[in-house]
């Protein structure tokens, strides 16, 4: 079937009416949504105002002073109930993010089983947060530290992870006390819908079960980047875990730091890779291709720029261009293609003019043209290109959202580690080298700077055991796995004093008879 063909609306009717969502939250309304598949409308949403916005926040806080209540234990219950739910709803949502982004079937579903595995590590933290019973000076007395809630966390999403990092942050502030108010991409709206859904679904097993849950516990609002902002500025909410370009964190970061408050900020990843003498070719080829050209190039963790040792030049460059030129381009929803569509025309504009100007400082490009116009006139299906460029230039050095990846030749591993470093945005790299000496370099404090640095795998992916992200200008590995909940709570520091005396500062007395 030719693209234009696809029947996708229909597909989206099925989706929503299985997971009980009526048509009027989806239709009429003034968010229209376009699938990048085949270009078409599938969805026209209602928005919320910034005065909408303002209430529902202050519900939520309401929302907030309850769940802090309920035991952490319980809290998890209801994460252990979002993840069933989550493997019940998988095919479906798995799909509709297909639908919505254009991601091949395969990381649609990964996506889904990502939140499924964040549920699952956020049931167990239920039980584990912990604080420290600290040793101190004062006799008869205990000092320890606890952990509180924090209060309503606001969730910003990007249109490429459009529900996994939703889970990201939910699943762990939900457990750790907290309420949420979740305004995901507005390009990628439907997913979210759903996913609201099947939470409010998990919702209403926890509490026929028994358990006590406020109302307002989750909020999703959808809207523009004012809904963004409302959020932002919002004074009763603590922490702000926003992900995106590094433009939008420029504009969030100093606005949470004006009134103090905490922000996550998750941005652009310029990601790098270094072949060296040793590297196992084969293994680097696959490597290299999936991270370059999976989700036609749409990751935050794309692998961008490639540094090969000279001597494996030749080897390697003229391999991974036929790659590139066999790799199957299609509807991401039929099996074997492994590049769907950009999500929308400016993400191909863009691509395009990054290898306008990369030609013109002496780049040899590969690929980059456009490909299927004449099957969807509307939607931007695009060859991956492979560039080979003299040096680092500017346009290298800034993040197209899109499959373009950079290669540049070296002789010294200090020389590539340099150009490795030498970006603004620095989010996930990796080495493929069987030399210990560089792996080991490479993943220490003078090595890769970036939150994630791997050695013998592509920068793309990750395990939510890991706190994952930590783009280098914001800090590194905040989200997800390891000890990232605590960003979600505040620490106390108690000390209790169990004497009949109370240790005053020496030589203070007070007459208080
Ligand atoms: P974007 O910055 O255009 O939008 C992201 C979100 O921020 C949207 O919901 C948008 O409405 C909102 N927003 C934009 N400006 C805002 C403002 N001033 N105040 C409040 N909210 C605002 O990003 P995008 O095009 O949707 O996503 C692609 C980008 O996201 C890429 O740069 C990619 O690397 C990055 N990304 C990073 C990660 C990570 O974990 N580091 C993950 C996914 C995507």
């Amino acid at each position: 079937m030719t693209l234009a063909k696809l029947d996708l609306a229909a597909e989206v009717d099925k989706i929503f009416a299985d997971l009980g969502v009526a048509a009027d939250k989806y239709k009429g309304g003034t968010l229209a949504v376009r699938s990048p598949i085949s270009g078409t409308e599938i969805g026209r949403l209602p928005e919320v105002t910034a005065a909408d916005a303002k209430k529902a926040i202050d519900a939520a806080h309401e929302a907030f002073l309850e769940w802090r209540l309920v035991p952490a234990p319980k809290r998890g219950e209801l994460i252990r109930l979002l993840g069933e739910e989550l493997r019940s709803a998988k095919a479906a949502l798995g799909r509709l993010v297909s639908i919505e982004v254009g991601k091949v079937t395969s990381e649609g579903l990964g996506e889904v089983q990502e939140m499924i595995d964040i549920c699952d590590f956020a049931v167990g933290l239920s039980r584990q947060l912990y604080g420290l019973t600290i040793a101190t000076e004062r006799s008869e007395h205990r000092m320890m530290e606890t952990w509180h809630p924090l209060g309503v966390i606001g969730i910003i999403s990007a249109f490429n992870f459009p529900v996994a990092v939703w889970s990201w942050n939910s699943a762990l502030a939900i457990v750790c006390g907290n309420s949420t108010v979740w305004k995901p991409s507005e390009k990628t709206p439907l997913t979210a819908l759903a996913t609201q859904a099947i939470f409010d679904k998990a919702l209403a097993r926890y509490i026929a079960n028994g358990g006590s849950a406020p109302k307002n516990l989750s909020t999703l609002l959808i809207g523009g980047r004012d809904i963004g902002e409302a959020l932002v500025d919002h004074e009763k909410v603590p922490l702000v875990s926003a992900t995106g370009s590094t433009r939008m964190g420029r504009e969030v970061g100093p606005k949470l730091a004006q009134r103090f408050a905490r922000s996550i900020l998750e941005l652009g990843g310029n990601n790098a890779a270094i072949v060296t003498p040793t590297a196992d070719l084969d293994l680097t080829l696959r490597g290299v291709a999936f991270a370059a050209m999976g989700t036609a190039g749409q990751r935050c963790t794309t692998l961008r720029r490639l540094f090969v040792h000279d001597s494996v030049y030749d080897a390697l460059v003229p391999r991974l261009a036929k790659a590139y030129q066999s790799v199957t381009i299609g509807s991401p929803l039929t099996e074997g293609n492994l590049v769907g569509p950009l999500i929308d025309r400016q993400a191909f504009d863009k691509m395009q003019a990054a290898l306008q100007a990369s030609k013109a400082a002496g780049g040899k490009v590969v690929g980059g043209e456009r490909v299927l116009d004449a099957e969807a006139t509307d939607a931007y299906y695009v060859r991956p290109a492979i560039v080979e460029m003299p040096r680092q230039t500017d346009t290298v050095k800034e993040e197209t959202f899109a499959p373009i990846l950079y290669v540049m030749k070296y002789s010294t591993f200090d020389e590539a580690l340099a150009l490795h470093n030498d970006v603004p945005q620095g989010l996930s790299s990796s080495i493929f080298t069987n030399d210990m000496r560089e792996a080991e370099t490479f993943v220490s404090a003078r090595g890769s700077d970036c939150g994630i640095a791997n050695v013998n795998i592509g920068p793309s992916g990750a395990e939510i055991g890991g706190a994952f992200g930590g783009e280098k200008e914001t800090g590194g590995g905040r989200e997800s796995g390891s000890d990232a909940w605590r960003a979600y709570m505040r620490r106390a520091t108690n000390t209790l004093n169990y004497g009949r005396t109370l240790p005053l500062a020496q030589g203070v007395k007070f007459d208080i008879e």
